[in-house]
């Protein structure tokens, strides 16, 4: 039986993550986790019967106590809840699908508590990689990628031959081909049209500004030890390679599959087995193409900000990755426009005074510092 947690299991990746679990009878889930959305936790609390459920406010915790004081569901609230669902006893594994840097705090507490980690959550590699992955090492647990780039990255791996690089794969977004110019017109509604992934807001501006192909580098780099240098991008319109890795002799193995998160997540889970998803396959004679090309980094300059972050690593990769959260919840508050995205990350990035070994406690304060300078800049 595997027994596992889920924080964010309200949103994207962790619906679907139950979607897998209602697939497989030989898993047990432990804990559920929301921001707000206290109906679909209630549901999932019903179905499921978690031991640990935790949801941000204390007013919300109160009100679902009340809704399911007829099951055994404790309930919990704030990061201490969020850390009660991460190192629940009886879970050994954790997915974390909560999105932003919320993420960080939970991930520790599951990794010291000793639970392997189906890593969804992209902000805390990118924030806290170089003290994540040391600290994998040392309790001896895996972290399993969840994001489909990566898990296409780990199923190319070949353990007697080292990676050369890294091609990522990309599919560009709502926007690709666009000018400069015409990003300045874009609209949040235009944004929010992914050509061919449904996901949660904030990855789908991520997509649509490229940032999140750049998060993805810096992921890239921590979760498989590879230099920044050695990843490269490639816009892969159709989203069905999903990465691929070239080692010395050129030889390229690549990852191909339909565009459903849900291969990765049961991969994350079940590795190293394989179990049915779905009928839905890849058929490539009514495919017929797929087409290549790069980003345009003069146009995507969220990507670029995101390469040179990556490259200097220390703070850098956080103040990129506040920035980008604060400048993106502005964005879908329609505060801001699309163009003041990477605009507004690069302010920050110039601004802040640049550390070289960031802890956890300075990676938070180094948020804060990001959003309230921030607040300060007129646009
Ligand atoms: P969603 O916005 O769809 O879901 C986020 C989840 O986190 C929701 O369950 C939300 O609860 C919960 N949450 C947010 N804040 C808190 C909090 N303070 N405490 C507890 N729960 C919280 O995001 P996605 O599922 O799209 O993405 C999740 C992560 O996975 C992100 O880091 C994203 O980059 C990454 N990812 C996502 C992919 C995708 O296909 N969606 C692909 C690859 C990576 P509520 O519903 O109540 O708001
Ligand atoms: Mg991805």
């Amino acid at each position: 039986m595997k027994r596992i947690s889920i924080l964010g299991s309200t949103g994207s990746i962790g619906t679907q993550t139950l979607d897998i679990v209602r697939l497989n009878n030989d898993v047990k889930v432990e804990a559920l986790t929301a921001h707000k959305n206290i109906d679909l936790l209630e549901k999932q609390i019903r179905e499921f019967h978690p031991r640990v459920a935790a949801i941000w406010e204390e007013s919300d915790a109160k009100l679902l106590c009340e809704r399911i004081k007829d099951t055994d569901t404790k309930v919990y609230f704030g990061m201490e809840g969020l850390i009660k669902a991460a190192t629940v006893k009886e879970a050994d594994i954790v997915v974390t699908a909560v999105v932003g840097m919320i993420g960080i705090e939970p991930t520790v507490a599951a990794i010291n508590a000793k639970k392997d980690i189906a890593l969804a959550n992209k902000e805390t590699l990118v924030c806290a990689g170089h003290i994540i992955m040391p600290l994998a090492k040392k309790t001896g647990i895996n972290i399993y990628p969840v994001d489909s780039e990566h898990s296409a990255i780990f199923q190319c791996l070949d353990k007697h031959n080292p990676i050369k690089k890294i091609l990522l794969t990309a599919s560009g977004g709502p926007f690709r081909g666009y000018t400069k110019e015409d990003l300045q017109k874009v609209t949040l509604e235009d944004a929010l049209k992914h050509p061919n992934w449904s996901m949660g807001k904030k990855i789908t501006i991520d997509s649509a500004t490229m940032v999140n192909k750049g998060l993805e580098i810096i992921e890239a780099s921590h979760l498989f030890d590879v230099d920044i240098d050695d990843i490269e991008v490639v816009i892969q319109k159709e989203s069905i390679i999903h990465s691929m890795v070239e080692f010395m002799d050129n030889g390229i193995i690549a990852q191909l599959g339909t565009p459903d998160m849900r291969l990765p997540i049961s991969y994350a889970l079940f590795y190293p087995e394989r179990r049915y998803i779905s009928d839905e396959r890849v058929d490539f004679a009514s495919l017929a193409t797929l087409n290549f090309s790069k980003p345009d980094l003069d146009v995507f300059e969220g990507l670029k900000l995101a390469m040179l972050a990556g490259k200097r690593g220390g703070s850098a990769p956080t103040v990129l990755n506040a920035a980008n959260e604060w400048a993106v919840a502005k964005f879908l508050e329609k505060k801001i426009r699309f163009t003041d995205i990477p605009y507004l990350i690069g302010k920050a990035l110039d601004a802040h005074e640049f550390t070289k070994n960031p802890s956890i406690s300075d990676i938070l304060s180094l948020k804060k510092w990001t959003e309230e300078y921030l607040e300060r800049i007129k646009i």
